[in-house]
């Protein structure tokens, strides 16, 4: 395979806000486009290619056929809300008022948008991890906020402490973690939670936490950073059904806040959406009541799935990085001739019928991260061969 296209400057769009100039299209948008086109293993974007758990499809259609099709309360619909509580009491002993403290929001996206919305003014400094899950910057740049990021560097993607305590600042307002992490799978370690959690608490910052894998985490343990100490008040923690139950196009998302920061947020959130999605918050108000074997059954099924495209990965003649969480691994190109994350995924889809993701799009300085791209792991035994199958034809 050969290189086909390099990098498109994103050009001047002459009726877009500044605050947005350069973000142009989101990769994922790209390469599953490329995907279709190509009729590519699609490994770029995250999305399960199976079905959600008969009892949370039925749940959903349940609720359509029960009248629950008109606007939900801005705040979500009461049994959604009571079943958040429930679940970060369950598994992560965490105690939220349903109806000061949680608040259902259009997916994660909403969340992190309308959070930064309320939150920050004008010029605030807002501290990211890189790569970084790309509507975060855009949601700190739509608040008219100032990133500030500390790199995370393979091959275990830790970042260097001091990275942090520079970024830190007087004007920062606030800090967004993501773990477990996309794209390079990463799990944050208890030390370094608290290393983060320390700083926030020591400069009174806030934090906003994108919780979205909770569940899929391989080796180690989730900690939610509200469970440190001093983080409960100053944390906005944040998850989505997406995930956990395999329906990414439902949307329906959440934030479990301390009452003065859920206002905020709620305040910003019912302007975005005001309310969506009824019928599936019902449903996702059932599905996070699963019993203990859903949630060990998928992290288990989610582990396989991730040693088998590592494997994989790594026979094609990959460096693979380790992946503790989520549904993606990272892999360096270079081993296998190829310098440019972006020039190679452009072309796979075309030249060998794989999609996969360059990471260096999630960098703020796309020199960070060009040899490296992401592989989705959540995808069926079948297409995770085929795709494997498709990569062994790479040639330089
Ligand atoms: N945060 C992260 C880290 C993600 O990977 C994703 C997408 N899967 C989201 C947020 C968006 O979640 P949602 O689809 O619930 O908006
Ligand atoms: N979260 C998914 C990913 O990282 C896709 C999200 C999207 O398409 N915006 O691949």
């Amino acid at each position: 395979m050969s290189p086909t296209s390099t990098p498109t400057p994103t050009g001047r769009l002459p009726h877009l806000t500044s605050r947005l100039q350069g973000f142009g299209t989101t990769i994922f948008a790209e390469m599953t486009a490329l995907a279709v086109r190509h009729d590519a293993v699609n490994l770029g974007q995250g999305f399960p290619d199976f079905d959600p758990p008969d009892a949370v499809r039925e749940a959903a259609i349940r609720a359509i056929r029960d009248g629950h099709n008109q606007y939900a309360p801005g705040s979500g619909v009461p049994a959604l809300r009571e079943a958040v509580a429930e679940h970060q009491r369950r598994f992560w002993d965490l105690d939220f008022d349903p109806d000061a403290e949680v608040t259902v929001t259009a997916g994660a996206t909403e969340a992190i948008c309308a959070t930064l919305q309320a939150l920050c003014e004008v010029g605030d400094e807002v501290v990211l991890f890189e790569p970084y899950y790309d509507s975060y910057r855009a949601s700190v740049a739509m608040a008219g906020a100032v990133e500030r990021v500390v790199t995370l560097r393979p091959p275990d993607f830790a970042y260097d402490p001091a990275d942090l305590e520079a970024a830190i600042t007087p004007k920062t307002r606030a800090v967004v973690l993501n773990s477990p992490h996309n794209p390079t799978g990463k799990v944050f370690s208890r030390a370094e939670l608290e290393h983060i959690a320390g700083l926030c608490v020591a400069h009174d910052v806030l934090a906003v936490t994108d919780e979205v894998y909770e569940h899929l985490v391989y080796d180690g343990a989730h900690v939610p950073l509200a469970s440190l100490p001093g983080m409960r008040e100053r944390t906005v923690t944040i998850s989505s059904a997406g995930k956990t139950f395999s329906v990414t196009g439902w949307k329906v998302g959440w934030v479990c806040a301390a009452p003065a920061l859920t206002a905020a947020v709620r305040t910003a959130k019912q302007f975005m959406t005001f309310t969506n999605g009824t019928p599936f918050q019902h449903a996702v108000a059932v599905a996070l009541r699963s019993d203990d074997g859903y949630f060990s059954g998928l992290a288990a099924d989610y582990a396989r799935r991730r040693d088998r495209l590592t494997a994989g990965l790594r026979a094609v003649g990959f460096e693979v990085f380790p992946a503790g969480g989520s549904y993606f691994v990272c892999a360096d190109v270079r081993p296998l001739g190829f310098g440019d994350g972006v020039e190679f995924c452009r072309a796979l889809p075309k030249d060998v019928g794989v999609a996969a993701v360059p990471t260096s799009v999630f960098h703020v300085d796309p020199r960070r991260g060009r040899s490296v791209v992401r592989f989705a792991f959540c995808k069926t035994d079948a297409v995770l061969d085929e795709g494997i199958r498709r990569l062994g034809g790479l040639s330089a």
